[in-house]
């Protein structure tokens, strides 16, 4: 049985006292249920903060992004093992305004997954298409073209690890979600794709999150598709109330 993970990615969002609000009602919310897996990704320098808060919880607190290097004279970057040393578990990586705005290419999300397994990181993996290349038939090719290059030279063993989040770029904050057929159509696509270039025990253990709008009233319907393994959300999951229910639509698969 895979039990489902769904994430809060906050994005550059909140102020300190209100970040740690959130993290204390969602724990509370949670109580100790466990049949779920459930993360928050805050910004960077909240981290500390919401790692302590949640310290004895069984809430998964990780960072949005993290750099290639492992240290030295890199102004600006957080290093893996910095976000292990303060308490995180896990790092979103080449989440889609990573690859537009700050042209971080398959090759970087590459070199930032290794960098994130080797300090004992687990890694969510984005992909997606975008509304054009969705429009002229390419969604496939293009979430081929990106697991190959972000995956490149990773073993199975380290590919069970990972989480993927199949986030159409056209779903990301619009509004707009992918019908759960859509969405269940990629991820069987995703599935396959790692089937070919690894197993089939690979491609049943990796758990695939669907990511683009969801929130408490889609998100049951997603969820209880066979092929999505929980939920990459953004902004429903900066209120708890809807964080929380969209957590409670969560399923197990077999
Ligand atoms: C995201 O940031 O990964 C995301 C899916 O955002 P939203 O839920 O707001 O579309």
């Amino acid at each position: 049985m895979k039990k489902q993970f769904i994430a809060g990615n906050w994005k550059m969002n909140l102020t300190l006292n209100k970040a740690r609000d959130l993290a204390k009602s969602i724990c509370e919310g949670l109580a100790d249920s466990n049949t779920v897996d459930v993360g928050i990704f805050p910004p960077f320098v909240y981290l500390k903060d919401i790692c302590d808060i949640l310290q004895s919880s069984n809430v998964f607190v990780g960072a949005q992004n993290m750099s290639m290097e492992k240290s030295g004279a890199f102004t600006g970057e957080i290093s893996g093992e910095m976000l292990r040393d303060i308490g995180c578990t896990h790092v979103i990586i080449g989440h889609s305004e990573r690859r537009t705005i700050f042209k971080e290419t398959d090759h970087i999300i590459n070199s930032k997954i290794k960098s994130a397994l080797l300090n004992g990181l687990c890694p969510i993996l984005c992909v997606g298409e975008s509304q054009k290349e969705r429009d002229t038939g390419k969604t496939d090719e293009v979430v081929d073209g990106q697991l190959s290059g972000s995956l490149e030279n990773l073993t199975s063993e380290q590919v069970k690890g990972l989480t993927i989040a199949y986030e159409p770029v056209w779903a990301i904050g619009t509004g707009k979600t992918a019908t759960p057929d859509q969405a269940n159509e990629v991820h069987a696509c995703i599935r396959n794709i790692i089937r070919k270039k690894y197993d089939n025990s690979t491609a049943q253990s990796v758990r695939i999150q669907y990511g683009g709008s969801v929130n408490s009233n889609n998100a049951k319907e997603l969820l209880g598709q066979l092929e999505i393994d929980g939920a990459l959300v953004g902004g429903a999951s900066l209120d708890p109330d809807s964080f929380l229910d969209i957590v409670s639509g969560a399923v197990r698969h077999a």
